[in-house]
């Protein structure tokens, strides 16, 4: 039926952490959020084994926390800004867990989630913010249901249980970028 959906500059690393939307045409919101493996450190390819179950567990005691999570993100996008694609952006990504947006719950069924590789009281990259924004763009392409208002952080879909993408974060910067191209 429909075409999977990747991004043009996505390096694909296909993740089986993802099944199918309840409604494939439905997809109004696109969430931000952060992770870096270990928290705080930047670099390496863990990240990218953590979505798609390929962790090794032992080599960091906060991998044993994470042991047995199957979760992904439609993409990440790397302190150099390039941008790694797990999940069609038609499918359903396991990204928001327990969140409501607007009275409508479980998130994952009707939203794109991007990783940004970084911490909440980190300064992210520029090269991130030019990639989120052309990344940003393709997506609305996609799916122009996805408005500015209906682009939000992962702390907004799921407040007191989730931070990113902190306050680091700079919402005015991201926003006018994408606006202006
Ligand atoms: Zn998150």
């Amino acid at each position: 039926m429909s075409q999977d959906i990747w991004l043009p500059d996505g390096i694909r690393r296909p993740s089986p952490n993802f099944n199918l939307r309840p409604d494939p045409l439905m997809v109004d919101l696109l969430v931000i959020h952060n992770i870096s493996l270990p928290p705080g450190q930047f670099g390496g390819d863990d990240i990218e084994r953590f979505f798609t179950n390929c962790l090794d567990h032992s080599r960091h005691p906060f991998f044993k926390e994470i042991e047995g999570l199957e979760v992904s993100a439609h993409a990440l996008i790397h302190r150099d800004g390039r941008v790694t694609q797990f999940v069609p952006l038609n499918k359903r990504a396991w990204h928001a867990g327990r969140s409501v947006f607007q009275g409508r719950e479980n998130c994952n069924d009707f939203s794109i989630g991007i990783e940004l590789e970084g911490s909440d009281n980190c300064p992210y990259s520029p090269q991130q913010y030019q990639s989120l924004a052309q990344v940003t763009c393709e997506i609305c392409d996609y799916y122009p249901k996805i408005t500015t208002d209906r682009i939000v952080g992962h702390s907004d879909i799921a407040p007191g249980r989730k931070t990113d993408p902190g306050p680091a974060f700079d919402w005015v910067r991201y926003r006018n970028s994408v606006a202006s191209s």
